[in-house]
């Protein structure tokens, strides 16, 4: 491919509205394009990688027998409200109308439509199991669209799903597409973890997300130090923590005359009270929608320790939950928030694990100044729903799998999700099976999703230096980038041509940089940018001594070699790149 002729612009400068290194390379290097936010144009140097990424997914998934088809992006509100999702699903969903009011939305995902499918052609055992899947675009409507290509409201997918007897054989497939994602993950050279992830409270569903390690990931990481058990910290289980003060005489609750108006802040309170931090408790209301219902709940923490939303969302079987709104749980307690707490507000109020047998706590007393001293939960609490674990974990706690060891933490970019759904959408769809017996059960579900054009992204976040891209083989643009250098000179030109056909006749793919009237310093930058693996320059200076200089983007090693010789050092240079990674 000759660069003159290639729809190319990069950039020098680093484009304002950039937030993370992948979206500010692949602008610079003139490979995406913003139409609008978190919408964009993918030009062919960005197409390129997407469909090698494409390619790589559907050549593993062809080995464990999945089949590819392609859904509307267009999808009926009927299907939509079968399953219940057109009220839950929330404004992530973009909705619309067509000519006649018919209700549509574009689909963020497809199990509806999906189903859909399935129940109209599968009716007998003998049918199953199945494993279908799709490369398609995607829309939600997010609120936040950042990042480039990594949080876009329109972007690439690849989603799968397989319908089973039952739970045993949906199993088997959850740990065959594990293995496949390790496979696809695997061959692009990236740092790659799976975690164990949160998949709400639908019974019999578990699952697992592929993380890329980078620190501009946007999810918390815990993995222990010892064995394997690593999970989205949103899931992580926190170990109990022994109470540390347990020799003290047990005080009484009593309310603190402590009229210090600008005592607020937990650090603040526990030196007041010349106490460790842990010795404060922390008291949180949040506002629970469960079956259509919304009902406020309290929650008690140790003053260092995070509150886990996902945990307590889960143990209360709650389809949404957030914070009450400050203004009205201030009016709830009667005093301003920092003193607002557990006692005497009469919520069901659930207690952390790490305050099992605690006692000689603080807490706010709902009365403007005030703090109690000597707040033992299950004592005090009127509503006392008993301790849980409902804190975040944090790096350095102790792991709850193995005896040994301790969670360290990583950021990570969620590119993709095994999930076993169980039934929740067969049973609300009616996509049933006959059995061998002649009874009608709903088929088990697992659905299986990947990022396409935000793995791309994240493999840049993971392969970049101050220079510009660092691509890994098997999905980089083109493999050699040939700089042709006074490319208007004849004899570079017929010599830079002829390398271009014999890497291209050895199977290489190869980006001809033959500008006239661009100076070497720019065509260097603009390799460097670009990121190809292998760069191949020849110039009159290389001429006079029938040689090209090769060099590796990666360690920046360079060798000359002799025109008839360059196919085999590439073809070298390719074999040492492939076992380095
Ligand atoms: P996130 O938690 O990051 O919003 P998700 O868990 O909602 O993602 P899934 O429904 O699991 O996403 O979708 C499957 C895959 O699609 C994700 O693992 C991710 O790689 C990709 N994906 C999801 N949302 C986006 C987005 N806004 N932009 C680009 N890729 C996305
Ligand atoms: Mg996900």
């Amino acid at each position: 491919m000759k660069q003159s002729k290639l729809l190319i612009h990069t950039y020098r400068e680093t484009p304002r509205d950039a937030d993370v290194v992948s979206q500010q390379l692949m602008m610079r290097a003139g490979m995406i394009h913003k139409l609008a936010a978190g919408i964009y144009d993918y030009l062919p140097l960005a197409l390129r990688s997407i469909r090698k990424f494409e390619d790589i997914v559907r050549e593993e998934l062809a080995k464990d027998g999945c089949q590819e088809l392609l859904m509307p992006t267009v999808q009926p509100r009927e299907l939509w409200d079968e399953s219940g999702r057109w009220q839950f699903y929330g404004k992530e969903l973009l909705r619309f109308q067509d000519r006649k009011d018919a209700d549509f939305c574009l689909g963020p995902t497809h199990e509806e439509v999906v189903t859909d499918i399935i129940r109209k052609i599968v009716t007998s055992y003998k049918q199953l199991p199945l494993n279908v899947f799709q490369i398609q675009t995607k829309f939600r409507d997010e609120i936040r669209p950042r990042f480039g290509l990594m949080r876009g409201r329109e972007f690439i997918m690849k989603d799968g799903y397989s319908f089973h007897v039952d739970d045993a054989d949906a199993d088997r497939e959850y740990w065959k597409m594990f293995e496949a994602y390790k496979r696809i993950f695997g061959r692009l050279g990236v740092k790659f973890r799976p975690v164990e992830a949160d998949g709400g409270a639908i019974g019999g569903s578990f699952t697992h997300e592929f993380h890329v390690l980078a620190e501009s990931g946007e999810d918390a990481i815990l993995s222990c130090d010892s064995c394997e058990y690593t999970s989205n910290a949103e899931k992580t289980e926190a170990p109990p923590l022994k109470f540390g003060y347990a020799s003290e005489p047990v005080g009484e609750l009593q309310r603190a005359h402590f009229h210090t108006p600008g005592i607020v802040s937990m650090e603040e309170q526990a030196k007041a009270f010349k106490l460790a931090l842990d010795h404060a408790s922390k008291f949180y209301l949040y506002r629970v929608t469960k079956g259509g219902a919304v009902s406020d709940v309290g929650v008690v923490l140790r003053s260092d320790h995070e509150p886990n939303p996902v945990k307590l969302k889960n143990l209360l079987g709650a389809e949404q939950i957030e914070l009450t709104p400050i203004a009205e749980a201030e009016k709830r307690a009667g005093a301003p928030s920092g003193f607002i707490g557990p006692v005497d507000l009469d919520v069901p109020t659930y207690v952390d694990r790490s305050l099992e047998g605690a006692f000689n706590l603080t807490c706010g007393a709902n009365k403007e100044g005030d703090h109690h001293f000597g707040f033992k939960p299950d004592r005090d609490l009127t509503q006392f729903k008993g301790f849980h674990d409902l804190r975040m974990a944090v790096a350095g706690d102790a792991c709850t799998r193995c005896a040994k060891g301790a969670y360290q933490s990583f950021r990570g970019i969620e590119v993709g999700q095994v999930f076993k759904l169980g039934t929740k959408y067969s049973t609300a769809m009616s996509c049933n099976y006959l059995d061998e017996g002649g009874a009608s059960k709903p088929m088990v579900m697992g659905c299986y999703g990947i990022g396409i054009t935000r793995t791309v992204a994240a493999v840049i976040e993971q392969g970049h230096d101050a220079d510009g891209i660092i691509w890994p083989w098997p999905v980089a643009p083109f493999h050699v980038h040939l700089l042709s250098l006074d490319a208007a000179n004849a004899d570079v030109a017929a010599a830079a041509g002829r390398a271009e056909r014999d890497l291209e006749a050895a199977g290489f793919e190869v980006l001809h940089d033959d500008r006239e009237g661009v100076s070497p310093g720019v065509k260097f930058k603009d390799a460097d940018l670009l990121g190809m693996p292998l760069r191949v320059v020849i110039g009159a200076k290389g001429l006079k001594d029938g040689t090209a200089e090769v060099r590796d983007r990666r360690t920046k090693q360079m060798e000359r070699v002799p025109f008839d010789q360059l196919v085999a050092a590439i073809v070298r240079a390719r074999d040492q790149i492939a076992t380095a990674s």
